[in-house]
Parts: C-alpha cells; sequence; structure tokens
C-alpha cells in the first residue's frame, strides 16, 4: 500500500485539528460524547473541505494552473473554501453555484471578500452547472489559460485522501488519549468526507464504526462505495471495500440546505451547552440524526465512546 504522503499536497491546513471530549453533552446523554474540530482548519472559517483541497490543489498546481473552478449550491462552503485556497495559491477561482436557495449574504459574501468570480446558472441538476463548466473552461483555453475542473464538493478519490488522512489523525489523537471510539459520526452532503473517513478507520481504526448522516437525498450507500473503492485503488490499498462498512442514516428535513426543525434545536443545544457553533445545512442537521440514533439505534445506545465530526458551515448562519 502507498502512504499517504506519497501524493503530493499543498500546506492549506493547521493539522492535526483539535478533538476532546464535550463535558457538558457529556453529561445530558450520559456517553462519552468527543468532537473533531475540522471547523478549525485555518482557512477562512475552517470546515473539511480544506483537507481535501490539499491534494486537489497539489495537483492543480503540478498540471500548471492558474484558474480553478468548481461547482456548489449558492452557498457552498466548498466553493467558498476553494475561493480561500486558490488565493493563497495565487490562482484565481470561478465558482459555478447553482441559481437556487438563498441567493445573498453568508458564503457569497466571503467569495466576493476571497476575490472569487461567481457564475449563477439557472437549474436544478449539476448535469446543466457542469455543461456550462465546460463552455467557461474552453473560452478560457482559448485565452491561454489552463483550468482546473473540481466536482461538487471535491469529492474525488484524491480529495477522499484527505479525510483517509483525518481517520490516521483520529487514531493517533485516540491513542493520546486512552480512548477506543465504537462510533465516529459525520455530515454527509457529496460523499467524499465519508468515503476517506470509513476506509481510513478500516485501515487505522479496526473496531470504530463509521456512520454518515446524509442532509440530501441522494443515494449516498452507491455514491460512497464507488468512492471508497476509488480512494482504496488509488492508494493500492489491500483492504477489501465492503458495502457493510457503509452505515448511511438521513436527516434531510424539508429538503437539502432548507432548516428542520431538529436541526435548529442541535444547533442552539450544542451552542448552549458547549458553545460551539454548527450549521443548519450540514453539522446541525448531522448533530440532530446524531441525537434521534442516540435515543432509538441499538448500537449507539450501547456504544461508550462516540466521536462527532465537526465539518464546519458556519457562514450557513448568516445566509440571508
Ligand atoms: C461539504 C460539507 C459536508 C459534507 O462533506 P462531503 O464530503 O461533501 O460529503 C459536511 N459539512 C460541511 C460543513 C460541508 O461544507
Amino acid at each position: 500500500m502507498k502512504q499517504i504522503t506519497d501524493f503530493p499536497s499543498v500546506p492549506l491546513a493547521l493539522l492535526p485539528t483539535p478533538l476532546y471530549k464535550l463535558e457538558n453533552l457529556s453529561r445530558e446523554t450520559g456517553k462519552n460524547i468527543y468532537i473533531k474540530r475540522d471547523d478549525m482548519t485555518g482557512a477562512a472559517l475552517g470546515g473539511n473541505k480544506v483537507r481535501k483541497l490539499e491534494f486537489l490543489l497539489a495537483d492543480a498546481r503540478a498540471k500548471g494552473a492558474d484558474v480553478v473552478l468548481t461547482a456548489g449550491g449558492p452557498q457552498s462552503n466548498h466553493a467558498m473554501l476553494t475561493a480561500a485556497c486558490a488565493a493563497k495559491l495565487g490562482m484565481s477561482a470561478i465558482l459555478v453555484l447553482k441559481k437556487r436557495g438563498v441567493l445573498s449574504g453568508g458564503n457569497l459574501i466571503l467569495d466576493e471578500i476571497f476575490g472569487a468570480e461567481v457564475r449563477f446558472v439557472d437549474t436544478d441538476s449539476y448535469d446543466g452547472v457542469y455543461a456550462e463548466m465546460e463552455r467557461i473552461m474552453a473560452d478560457l483555453r482559448a485565452q491561454g489559460h489552463t483550468p482546473y475542473f473540481i466536482p461538487v464538493g471535491g469529492s474525488v478519490p484524491l480529495g477522499c485522501l484527505g479525510y483517509v488522512n483525518c481517520a490516521k489523525e483520529i487514531a493517533n489523537q485516540a491513542e493520546d488519549l486512552g480512548v477506543d471510539f465504537d462510533i465516529i459520526v459525520s455530515a454527509t452532503g457529496s460523499g467524499g468526507t465519508y468515503a476517506g473517513l470509513t476506509l481510513g478507520a478500516k485501515l487505522f481504526l479496526p473496531g470504530t464504526a463509521s456512520v454518515g448522516i446524509g442532509v440530501c437525498d441522494d443515494p449516498f450507500e452507491a455514491i460512497s462505495l464507488d468512492l471508497m473503492e476509488g480512494t482504496a485503488a488509488l492508494l493500492e490499498a489491500d483492504v477489501p471495500v465492503d458495502p457493510a462498512d457503509i452505515r448511511i442514516h438521513y436527516h434531510i428535513g424539508p429538503g437539502y440546505a432548507i432548516p428542520s426543525p431538529e436541526g435548529t434545536a442541535a444547533v442552539k443545544r450544542l451552542a448552549r451547552t458547549e458553545g460551539i457553533l454548527v450549521d443548519p445545512v450540514y453539522t446541525g442537521k448531522a448533530l440532530a440524526g446524531f441525537f434521534q440514533l442516540l435515543e432509538e439505534d441499538s448500537a449507539f445506545r450501547d456504544a461508550e465512546n462516540i466521536l462527532f465530526l465537526h465539518t464546519g458551515g458556519a457562514g450557513a448562519l448568516f445566509a440571508v
């Protein structure tokens, strides 16, 4: 098997991110609940996409790219973080965003501050967004530029390496703390974080289950399996990727990026017990799904130590 360090990466994140016990929430729930603060990865407002971008933008740089294109919803954390990280590396960023949902405030303010060019596409499907990106890239090439394409969420095997690495980081921190995690819970939006983490758990945290909370109605079981297989192939990892490793629970509420009452309650609960912000689109819903599993799922009821991966997203709290 290859090492993660065999793959070029650019230093964008402050690693390792903190991992510690949430004392108040643990007391309230009667479980040992820990948090991994990937909302503190150090670029912009932090968040999970920075780990993926370390590998993706290294690839962009190696290919001589001067402009990076990516896609997302109008409040995409991934797009905003791509703009921030591209700026640091002296590349320009074009964000091609679906003209749906909340079209002002939040991450759109930050996109502008980071100097990204935002183009909206009036479509419900990413096929339409990707077609527009192809047109933009053809124009850029005709003008002598070298564009680099990153799909929604940076969820390709190269990006997933960032979360294989995160699992390794968690294994080291767990050893330092002397704790064995029964379960790691994370939000799932395009599948890459969950796929990388689940593969990484298989490699570095045997005995720890990885549970994803889907926040949109894509088939994450199939998407994660695909990404895990692609990432395992990239790493030449000799572990079989097993559909039984994949456990997705959904908390979508009224729809992707539309707050749910349980998600909003979870945002306030973590804020008021621990002074930590989660967001209404991803991490608040993931936390709501986690609280539900704590009550209803036997694996969670039997678990002693559970880790919640905080993937960021605070910018969405200010979307208006
Ligand atoms: C993108 C994102 C996720 C989901 O990660 P994926 O790799 O796209 O599944 C979770 N939380 C936040 C805050 C995000 O921005």
